[in-house]
């Protein structure tokens, strides 16, 4: 078997592969577009890292390839539904770096404390001004962590040795999960404005896209010191940029920036502003560890063995009637995670029918992978779901009814949250058409897919002209749209389906409405 290993690797990876019997690596890092489609062929594994573009004309040449292991997180440089098409597995090494990034965050935390930057700088031009770069401690002041996956976790154990109060903003998280690792779990706005440090750790989703603005920034403490070692775009640099100029918070450190390297160089010149290239995994152990894991999980994937962290599920054709209900489990999952509000703590999927008479765990598995893949970018496939839901502290409840209610057969999946509970149902109409058929027991026929806005409202006259002329007047096509009511109460339902991405300010003009109750985007 040939692998082909396209980016730099470390050695210790390298040396792994070399030792295998049956095993030929070639390392060609900096192999042009064309070449890499000429070469790969002859290749059963693909490792690369994040310069090597596998595009769609890749995959097409790739006719030996069955797993592509990405040294790394990020697989935007993958087509993964190409490769899912063909039949290669795609994984990649998330974990890898989690220790080194937590390390890079807590340093970022104390050097912006201690003006350990300024200072150094000062004192290489022989300056000797220790009042000028008068700190602050960490001792007994909040601390608020936004994102508690692998590398927030790591971070509140770190910081733990601080003796400081800690909060936490993580819808995905049951406050079970919580209490193990120590913290109180806040919403949003509570953390923001009581946090004297808010270090973000969550992925950059269209949720979390300049999810911290002039509106976040207005509500921070003016001694708040601001953190962010996930991804850039998060932060909406311009508004940092004023924040920090008039001194609106204390301070902010970042290690990556929407455009990367970043063109606007304004931030740097602030003397309350420090930041690194993108250094949070860039550790010799951290890259150690990855290209060890890359490479092990390459021969595993070679010899037919379950490994962790596919993102895709290449062959599942051979499930073959309940296919359809995976999709639709996933599609209801993922639409789940995208509005929950609260924090969540429980699970309940209904099967309704006699399709599901028969061994439903994939099902179940396919809903919990859906609800997980808006939020962990990707990151997770039908093995390590369960895992994942279970360290969340996430119950699951399951029941079947085989009398068919207005369906042949349908699924229906309940998120409960400290907030209430959402109850949204869907079936199969044919093998590729799936529908959403109730939220809130609300009826309506909608197909999960592309774009789409959710929007409680008022139950009056007008709505749903009002919600078509606004998004027309920022150029945005409605392609469908389903509504539904309830009758005993006064509020209706809208899930519309767009063309395109609603801007961040549009929803949050929708959601300005006095008669709107609640707006949320949906992406599939
Ligand atoms: P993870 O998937 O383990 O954790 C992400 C957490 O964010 C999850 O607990 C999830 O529930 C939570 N989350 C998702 N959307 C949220 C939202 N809207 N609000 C609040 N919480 C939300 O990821 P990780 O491995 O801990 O990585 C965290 C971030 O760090 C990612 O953006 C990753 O790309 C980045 N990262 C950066 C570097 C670097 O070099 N600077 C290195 C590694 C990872």
């Amino acid at each position: 078997m040939k692998v082909l290993v396209s980016d730099s690797l470390s050695q210790s990876g390298l040396d792994l592969l070399c030792n295998q019997p049956n095993i030929t690596t070639d390392l060609r890092p900096g192999l042009s577009p064309d070449e890499l489609i000429t070469l790969i062929g002859d290749y059963d594994a693909l490792i690369i890292r994040s310069r090597t573009q596998v595009t769609k004309a890749v995959i097409e040449a790739a006719n030996n390839l069955k797993v592509i292991g990405r040294a790394g997180v990020g697989i935007d440089n993958i087509d993964v539904s190409s490769a899912t098409q063909k039949g290669i597995l795609v994984f990649n090494t998330p974990a890898g770096n989690t220790v080194a990034a937590a390390e890079h965050t807590i340093a970022l935390i104390l050097s912006l404390s201690r003006h350990i930057l300024p200072a150094g700088i000062s004192l290489r031009n022989q300056e000797w001004s220790r009042g000028k770069f008068m700190g602050s401690e960490l001792y007994g002041k909040t601390f608020g962590v936004i994102g508690v996956g692998r590398i927030g976790s790591e971070v509140i154990r770190r910081l733990q040795a601080f003796d400081m109060k800690l909060l936490a903003y993580d819808p995905y998280i049951s406050v079970q999960a919580a209490d193990r690792l120590g913290i109180k779990l806040v919403d949003r706005n509570t953390l923001i404005q009581t946090a004297d440090y808010i270090s973000i750790h969550v992925p950059l989703t269209p949720e979390t896209h300049h999810s911290i603005s002039t509106d976040e920034f207005s509500l921070m403490k003016s001694n708040c010191r601001l953190v962010n070692c996930a991804r850039g775009g998060i932060i909406d640099e311009s508004a940092l940029y004023i924040a920090l100029k008039d001194q609106q918070i204390a301070g902010a450190a970042l290690d990556v920036f929407e455009h990367e390297p970043p063109a606007d160089h304004r931030l740097m010149e602030l003397d309350n502003f420090l930041s690194t290239p993108h250094l949070g995994a860039s550790t010799t152990e951290a890259q150690d560890m990855v290209a060890i894991e890359v490479a092990q999980k390459v021969v595993d994937s070679l010899h037919q063995l379950p490994i962790e962290n596919a993102v895709n599920q290449p062959n599942m054709e051979k499930f073959d009637v309940l296919q359809p209900y995976l999709r639709l489990a996933e599609r209801i999952g993922s639409f789940q995670s995208q509005i929950v509000e609260g924090q969540i703590s429980g699970i309940r999927i209904r099967y309704n029918g006699e399709i599901f008479n028969q061994d439903v765990t994939l099902v179940s598995v396919a809903a919990q992978a859906g609800l997980l893949r808006p939020i962990l970018q990707g990151n997770v496939n039908y093995v390590s779901a369960p895992l994942e839901i279970k360290q969340r502290g996430i119950s699951i409840s399951e029941t079947k009814h085989s009398t068919p209610n207005q369906f042949t057969n349908s699924l229906a999946v309940t998120v409960v949250t400290n907030q209430g509970e959402r109850i949204i149902e869907g079936t199969v109409l044919t093998s590729d058409d799936i529908r959403l058929v109730s939220i809130d027991d609300i009826h309506l026929h909608a197909e999960p897919e592309g774009h789409m806005i959710v929007i409680y409202n008022r139950d009056q006259p007008g709505m749903i002209g009002m919600i078509g002329t606004m998004l027309g007047d920022y150029g945005i096509n409605i392609a469908d749209m389903a509504v539904g009511r309830k009758d005993e109460e006064d509020h209706a339902l809208m899930l519309i389906n767009v063309d395109s991405k609603v801007p961040r300010h549009v929803v949050e003009k929708i959601k300005s409405l006095p008669t709107i109750m609640f707006v949320k985007q949906v992406e599939f």
